[in-house]
């Protein structure tokens, strides 16, 4: 019988290993990311490089890879932020401890296992912006809540683009 692969994972023993593992997981599963979430739809993949960093101590190097489709909080439009993030764990039965190297986090496992899905979660929701933004210029900006109108234009036409050298490029051509 084939099931899903297994969630929580021994890192003790794959660590000892050097074992690197990988998981798919859909955006959907991730409670936390919900509020932030335009849509539940597409995926999530984490990389899982786990490590021996000392005699009995353990980590992992991360690597995560999705496309969350969230909500612009200019022009409130979805649209998918393509996030590519990595980071360097140490696993430990003490969230109190110090990590033996100073750019790893410290990352809590319980009887010697993680959860990856937990780990993915934590990840993606660090590099989710508070106030995501499309940076369309294409499109950004055009329903921007407070958007005043200039006087005389016609609404819905981008404004003219202010030309200051227009006069003078064609003064020079008449020379
Ligand atoms: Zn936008």
């Amino acid at each position: 019988m084939t099931g899903a692969p297994p969630d929580l994972v021994d890192c003790v023993r794959l660590a000892a290993a050097g074992a690197v593992v990988e998981r798919v997981y859909p955006l959907a599963r991730f409670e936390r990311l919900a509020d932030v979430l335009a849509e539940p739809r597409g995926q999530l993949k984490i990389r899982v490089a786990f490590e021996r960093l000392g005699s009995d101590r353990f980590g992992a190097t991360l690597a995560v890879e999705a496309a969350p489709r969230l909500v612009c909080q200019r022009c409130l439009q979805a649209f998918d932020l393509p996030v590519n993030v990595g980071s360097r764990v140490e696993f430990t039965e003490d969230e109190g401890a110090d990590a033996a190297d100073a750019d790893r986090e410290i990352c809590k496992m319980t009887a010697g296992r993680v959860s990856l899905a937990e780990l993915a979660e934590e990840e993606l929701l660090l590099a989710v912006p508070v106030a995501p933004i499309c940076a369309d210029p294409a499109r950004c900006g055009r329903r921007s809540v407070g958007a005043v109108p200039a006087i005389g234009a016609p609404s819905g036409e981008p404004p003219q683009m202010r030309r200051p050298f227009a006069g003078l490029q064609d003064l020079l051509k008449k020379t």
